[in-house]
């Protein structure tokens, strides 16, 4: 699903140069929930926003569902990404003044679908994720959970193939991090949604399929 081959990551500024990737090949399947680990610094936000096409990496090939990313326009780009990409923050980064209703129908502002039927995917996402009695509340009226949950809803509210999650329990308590956890697990499951999560919890990185380890750029395990 994801196919990163030889992939190179430099941050050049007039004074230093960082090697935040060197040399990564990794397939990620169909299907397939993984997890990143490794100490801060290593590039594990960077790796994971190359496989969302939010950075561009200096070197190395991205294919993602056999489409080969690097000759694609801008905006062919931005349409694949709102397409087939979901994305998952620690820091949930929902709008404040906005609904939680209106929170998750965002992404589907790039499409030209009806309000109507905007609204009905919203209210299907927010259900599978068990907050249908939250709609109309705005995020700063919920705990940390329940935001993270109205995130992953307007992650999932496209219908995305893949879904990337950058520690999506960093922020919560053990308890609400596992209830956050199993929503990602039925959705890997039920749907088929291939996953791809950053991590510091180990406990966390046990319950996916496999476990990616970076070290200085590079992977490890
Ligand atoms: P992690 O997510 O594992 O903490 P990052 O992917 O954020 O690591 O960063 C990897 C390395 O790249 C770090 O050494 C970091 O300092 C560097 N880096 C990240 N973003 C930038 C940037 N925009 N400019 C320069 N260096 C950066
Ligand atoms: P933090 O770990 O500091 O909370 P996040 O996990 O929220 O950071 O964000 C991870 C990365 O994704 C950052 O490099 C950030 O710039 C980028 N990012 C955050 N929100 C968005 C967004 N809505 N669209 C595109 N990129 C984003």
């Amino acid at each position: 699903m994801i196919r990163l081959e030889n992939i190179e990551k430099v941050y050049r500024t007039d004074t230093v140069e960082t090697l935040a990737i060197n040399g990564i090949n990794l397939h990620v399947q169909k299907g397939e929930f993984l997890s990143i680990m490794g100490p801060s610094g290593c590039g594990k936000s960077t790796l994971l926003n190359i496989m969302g096409l939010l950075d561009e990496p200096s070197r190395g090939q991205i294919k993602i569902d056999n489409q080969d990313i690097s000759r694609y326009s801008d905006k062919q780009m931005a349409n694949f990404r709102n397409e087939k990409l979901g994305f998952i923050f620690q820091s949930y980064h929902l709008i404040n003044d906005l609904q939680v209703l209106d929170n998750v129908e965002l992404p589907l502002l790039y499409r030209n679908s009806s309000s109507q039927s905007r609204r009905a995917l919203a209210t299907a996402a927010l259900e599978k994720v068990g907050l249908s009695n939250r709609t109309k509340h705005f995020p700063t009226q919920l705990s940390g959970g329940q935001r993270q949950r109205v995130a992953i809803a307007r992650a999932i509210v496209g219908q995305p193939q893949i879904i990337l999650a950058d520690e999506p329990t960093g922020n919560l308590d053990s308890a609400m991090g596992n209830e956050i956890m199993d929503i990602l697990i039925n959705l890997n499951k039920n749907e088929g949604t291939t996953i791809v999560m950053v991590t510091h919890d180990e406990s966390m990185a046990q319950k996916t399929h496999r476990l990616v380890r970076l070290f200085d750029g590079s992977q490890v395990q």
